[in-house]
């Protein structure tokens, strides 16, 4: 009796250095198990104990390497396995495990009515057996009970310990970065840390604008497991025994403030139960790394948004510098192709109700191959005004076709359509919604200095332009001659007047002789076509200006034209015409060129209508 007093005093000692040993180094079970097992081995000769810690309603084994897992045990088994009992025999079905086939008697660690503890399971000794008989039996299995319970508590407090220094230097790192990739990788390093044997994997949603290294699945609600689906919806941590992966995934939603952006998917071995303490970590760190995630598209979106900012200022600065209009597109176009990356882009205007392709658009819309899109995009312009966002223009016409991506954005101005622009690539699902939006912003900020650009260049063909004949005017003559004497070679101006024109209009009326006019217009616009111009001097005279000529072929012209004119008028009318040739040799001054031209003209008249006569200083002294 004596000796089992002894024995119990000797164990409790033990168990005291246990537990002081415990607030120094050891923090993992199997290291306790170790001196549990040499107190048992030096008091009772035992040489195989195994313990099994009580947690949520499962027995966990306790002195094994986490190398060679032996599956929780659920405790109703136990319960009825004790009854009333504090320790029995090992049942046979327990024996049937490897692990436990040489062990004879187990005992249940509790303290008063309701605290189990765990289980303990020994190899039974002569020595045992005799305890077990004693009256210290019982305090044996209560102290051994609360040192169980301490212990597991210390690991718990150092595990915990540990995970949240992690966290913390996770959560601290998130603090100082806005570099996703970073913020992802941690994420991923520190959950496989601590969950070494387990597959972990981020299903991000929403992140298509990114390219990136990290191993990252995209979420998609019409694939994803209804788990992961159910978790990313409620923002809760949801878990299932997948079957048919054979294994036990718990999905954690990545949340932020404003937004839940993907799950983080833990998978374990089959019925793999996640402790209370493992949830929480995970739910932790998802949301460490939610939180941070939003900081960081935060941010990036407020830089991106600058910028966009920036580009639609610097565009409507340079549209509204009086570019001219090819100018204007070829500017817009760079900033598309800056921006968006397109492979082909075009400006279409609309002139008349008729889609007209503009020099700003890349070689495939010449081709059939980009009318299609042109026409795809005018009908629905026709009918709408809303931009077209197109992920695969494929499935929307039911053709192979080589770009699928395509966005397409009307230039409206005071509700009416003006012209669009459309963007191309090849890859579907190319350009992203924030590209979209961007491209309407430059496209609508651009609009009104692209029509102002048009009127301006209209008005500007008006004054230009004699109304009546389509000839140009007798202000842009006076530039043309006056740059041409500063910038060619040589020059012939002609100056023409109709003969008898007023018997013209008394014959036939005005209106005969407004078509004369018209047809003399066209005529000469005809023989000159680009080698000069030909102009309205005003009421029935008009004059040709052509450049870099020589002189004979400058008479050659001037005869050309007045043996013209009676054919192509009707009625028919005769012209007379004053010729002034100039070159290196013989200058002509800007401001002496059309008298001497009226002077030649007054000859002509002079000398019977129906010709041309060059002009001569001579002439000055027969006027
Ligand atoms: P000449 O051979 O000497 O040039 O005889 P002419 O009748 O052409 O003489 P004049 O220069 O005096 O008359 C010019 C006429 O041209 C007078 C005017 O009625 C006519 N005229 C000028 N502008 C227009 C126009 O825009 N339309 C029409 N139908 N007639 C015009
Ligand atoms: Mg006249
Ligand atoms: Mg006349």
């Amino acid at each position: 009796m004596i000796e089992h007093r002894q024995t119990l005093i000797n164990i409790k000692s033990d168990l005291l250095s246990i537990c002081i040993s415990a607030l120094e180094k050891q923090d993992s079970y199997y290291e306790y198990s170790l001196l549990l097992h040499k107190c048992l081995h030096q008091h009772f000769d035992i040489d195989q104990c195994f313990f099994l810690l009580y947690e949520g309603e499962t027995l966990k084994p306790f002195n094994i390497n986490s190398t060679n897992e032996i599956n929780e045990i659920p405790w109703e088994n136990f319960e009825s396995w004790f009854g009333q009992q504090k320790w029995v025999e090992v049942p046979d079905d327990l024996l049937m495990t490897s692990e436990f086939k040489q062990l004879t008697h187990m005992i249940l660690l509790k303290v008063g009515h309701f605290d189990i503890h765990g289980v303990l399971l020994v190899k039974s000794t002569p020595k045992w057996s005799a305890f077990t008989q004693s009256e210290y039996f019982e305090d044996f299995v209560d102290v051994v009970s609360k040192t169980l319970s301490m212990i597991s508590k210390n690991v718990v407090v150092r595990h915990n310990e540990k995970q949240y220094r992690k966290l913390y230097t996770m959560s601290d790192l998130f603090h100082s970065t806005m570099d996703i990739d970073l913020i992802l990788e941690n994420v991923l390093i520190t959950i496989q840390e601590n969950f070494p044997n387990f597959n972990v994997e981020l299903i991000l949603s929403n992140d298509q604008d990114r390219q990136t290294k990290i191993p990252i699945k995209q979420f998609d609600y019409l694939s994803e497991r209804p788990s992961a689906i159910e978790a990313f919806v409620s923002g809760k941590i949801i878990t299932e025994d997948a079957d048919d992966l054979n294994c036990t995934l718990l999905n954690a939603p990545i949340k932020g403030r404003q937004a839940i952006y993907g799950i983080l998917q833990v998978s374990a071995p089959y019925s793999y139960l996640f402790t209370s303490t493992q949830k929480e970590f995970i739910r932790m760190l998802a949301h460490a790394s939610g939180n941070a995630l939003e900081n960081a598209k935060l941010y990036h979106q407020s830089h991106r948004l600058i910028s966009d900012l920036q580009l639609i200022n610097e565009t409507s600065h340079r549209l509204n510098m009086r570019l001219d209009i090819n100018e204007m597109f070829m500017f817009l176009q760079k900033q598309l192709m800056k921006s968006f990356q397109p492979m082909e882009l075009c400006f279409v205007l609309k002139e008349n109700d008729e889609y007209k392709l503009t020099e700003a658009s890349t070689d495939l819309f010449q081709m059939d191959e980009g009318a299609i899109y042109i026409n795809h995009v005018g009908n629905h312009f026709n009918k709408s005004h809303d931009p077209l966002f197109i992920a695969d223009f494929s499935r929307l016409i039911s053709k192979d076709v080589r770009y699928k991506s395509v966005m397409a954005i009307p230039m409206i101005v005071e509700q009416r359509i003006n012209g669009f622009s459309i963007v191309l690539h090849r890859d579907s699902y190319f350009f992203s919604f924030d590209s979209f939006k961007l491209m309407q912003s430059l496209i609508h900020h651009s609009s009104l200095a692209i029509a102002n650009s048009i009127l301006r260049n209209q008005l500007q063909e008006m004054v230009d332009h004699d109304h009546l004949t389509k000839l140009y005017a007798r202000n842009y003559l006076d530039k043309f001659v006056e740059q041409s004497l500063q910038n060619d070679d040589s020059g012939m101006f002609l100056l023409i007047d109709i003969d008898n024109f007023k018997r013209i209009n008394d014959t036939y009326g005005h209106q005969i002789g407004d078509t004369i006019l018209v047809q003399i217009g066209e005529l000469l616009m005809n023989i000159i076509d680009d080698r000069g111009i030909s102009a309205r001097w005003g009421g029935e005279e008009m004059a040709v200006y052509v450049t870099n000529i020589h002189e004979n072929e400058a008479l050659q012209l001037s005869q050309q034209i007045v043996d013209s004119i009676p054919k192509a008028t009707d009625p028919s009318v005769t012209i007379s015409a004053g010729l002034v040739f100039w070159n290196k040799k013989a200058p002509a001054e800007y401001q002496k060129i059309f008298l001497q031209a009226d002077t030649a003209l007054y000859v002509a008249k002079n000398n019977g209508k129906n010709q041309v006569c060059l002009y001569d200083d001579s002439m000055l002294l027969q006027s």
